[in-house]
């Protein structure tokens, strides 16, 4: 295999009149899209940027992020995709870290990142035109359907992407043109058919994060469908969208799905357009996945995967889903639930098991994972590189750091982040059971559960809940409820009612702020 890139090149070749990108009613060719990233890899060229170099993009999800993310690699370069909500203080630090030598943004945004650069090796700053001037101009740049693309090997970095860093710094991910190459791939086999050229995907997660990186841009136009990228997440634009152009995939985050059915219009919404919409990132509560698939009769497909595997690992396939399940590994990718010894934990006979009935210590491990979409490596961080992998029988295991386990027939289950585990009076309780519940209350529109020191249990369980605009309910009735469903000791002895909990760019709960604030408090 050679530069990823070539994949879009084949799709050019063949259709150079299909749809690559819409925006806001606006259509770039694969033929015209193909170009651009010519022009730009040669700007790059121009300016002295080739193989192996480091080049940050800090750009919304707009036209302009696909083709500067094609052109980059097609120059050769490594793409560093910075969050656009980043400041100058997390910007400098990934630039300085990754020793980009370009980094590529929107023309209002030149000025400061000229400052940041400053302690840093970047030598340009290559601006690609306004964000409201959308898909049409492309900064200064020609197209160039010739120029060559760079001969890579399926080893080389491709993109390095950066953890959100919530334990610690930052840590660049490196990932080459055969993992991102394969997972995109994966990403398309999983659908039914594939995706195809009258595919229409929405482009709501965000592309910095390799969840929209990988499953929605590249494993779209790899397969010859059009992408609809959108700046910013809003439910109600969202859907407008979806019924608009008639969109038929949609990945998001479980955030996404929950603002959808929390609209005061939900019920009105006509998404019948869409085959499968995809979801991962952080398990999806049920009742949100059923509320969805009820109210617009469309099948959501859970997924799970991380940055440092490219990202996906399990997918349910509609054809072959289990509802609570993260699915099955993809085809080439290994899974085992491992003890900390490295021993297998055997499967379940059937899942998901009644968390209540069962001893989860017995059946539960850390969750591991070997394929083609493993990362390389953590960008110089022998340490860390330690840590994350387990070598056994020639392959290299790498560690999610996810609880979890497995059943008879293959799907694989997670019961939560082993950081997240809070020990209450000697006991483990893993949030998310706790938050599965909350969700099946229907007062309760949002909700995060965290353990919070405690002097006599060591951690309590505290609740955050945002509150449905109807509700009627006290917090007490919450913390009755609960202990109606759950063992006493998993019961949140603190509800706080609150507008709505910190969350990511990229829609997953901070709960260590949440911890902080408790923290702070004492
Ligand atoms: P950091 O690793 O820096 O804390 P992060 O959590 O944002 O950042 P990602 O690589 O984006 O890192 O997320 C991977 C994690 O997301 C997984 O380890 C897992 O905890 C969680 N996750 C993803 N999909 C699912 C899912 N379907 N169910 C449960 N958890 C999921």
């Amino acid at each position: 295999m050679t530069n990823l890139v070539t994949e879009v090149g084949a799709v050019a070749e063949q259709t150079p009149d299909g749809t690559a990108i819409g925006y806001e009613g606006r259509e770039i060719s694969y033929g015209e899209f193909w170009a651009r990233t010519g022009g730009f890899a040669a700007a790059l060229d121009e300016r002295g940027i080739g193989a192996d170099d480091r080049v940050g993009v800090y750009l919304p999800n707009l036209p302009q992020f696909p083709v500067a993310f094609h052109g980059i690699l097609r120059a050769g370069g490594v793409v560093v995709p910075m969050n656009p909500q980043y400041k100058a203080r997390e910007i400098g630090h990934l630039l300085a870290d990754s020793g980009a030598k370009a980094v590529v943004t929107l023309s209002d945004l030149v000025p400061f990142v000229e400052e940041v650069r400053e302690e840093t090796d970047v030598e340009t700053v290559v601006s690609v035109g306004g964000g409201a001037e959308g898909a049409i101009p492309f900064g200064e740049f020609l197209a160039d359907e010739e120029f060559d693309v760079a001969q890579r090997a399926d080893d080389d970095d491709a993109v390095q992407p950066y953890t959100s860093g919530t334990t610690g710094q930052p840590k660049g991910v490196q990932l080459t043109h055969e993992n991102l190459a394969t997972n995109a791939e994966a990403s398309v086999a999983v659908i039914p058919d594939g995706i195809r050229a009258d595919d229409t995907m929405l482009g709501v997660l965000p592309l910095f994060h390799i969840y929209g990186m990988t499953v929605t841009m590249n494993a779209t136009l790899f397969a010859g469908g059009a992408y609809y990228p959108r700046p910013s997440w809003d439910a109600g634009e969202a859907t407008s969208l979806i019924e608009e152009e008639e969109l038929t995939l949609m990945h998001g985050v479980p955030a996404m799905y929950n603002d959808v059915i929390n609209q005061p219009d939900a019920e009105e919404f006509d998404l019948s357009s869409l085959r499968l919409a995809g979801v991962g990132g952080a398990g999806i509560p049920i009742e949100v996945l059923r509320r969805f698939e009820e109210l617009y009769d469309v099948t959501v497909c859970e997924g799970y995967g991380l940055t440092e595997t490219s990202p996906v690992t399990h997918f349910n396939s509609p054809n072959d889903r289990r509802v609570g399940s993260i699915g099955k590994s993809l085809p080439g990718i290994d899974s085992r639930v491992v003890t900390e010894d490295f021993a297998d934990v055997p499967p379940v006979e059937r899942g998901p098991v009644d968390e209540e009935a069962v001893d989860l210590n017995e059946i539960t491990g850390e969750l591991v994972i070997a394929g083609p979409n493993v990362m390389k490596g953590y960008y110089g961080l022998p340490e860390a590189n330690e840590e994350a992998f387990t070598e056994e029988g020639g392959r290299k295991w790498f560690h999610t750091g996810d609880i979890g386990y497995h059943d008879e027939d293959g799907f694989y289950y997670v019961v939560d982040r082993e950081k997240h585990m809070i020990v209450t009076a000697g006991y483990n309780v893993y949030p998310r059971e706790v938050e599965e519940l909350l969700f099946e209350h229907e007062a309760v529109a949002d909700a995060a559960v965290v353990g919070i020191p405690d002097e006599r249990r060591g951690e309590t369980i505290k609740a955050y809940v945002v509150p449905t605009s109807d509700a009627d309910v006290s917090e007490d009735d919450i913390k009755e409820y609960c202990l109606s469903s759950l063992a006493e000791y998993k019961h949140p002895r603190e509800v706080e009612f609150v507008e709505e909990l910190p969350r990511t760019t990229t829609g997953k709960v901070q709960k260590f702020k949440l911890e902080e604030r408790e923290v702070e408090a004492e």
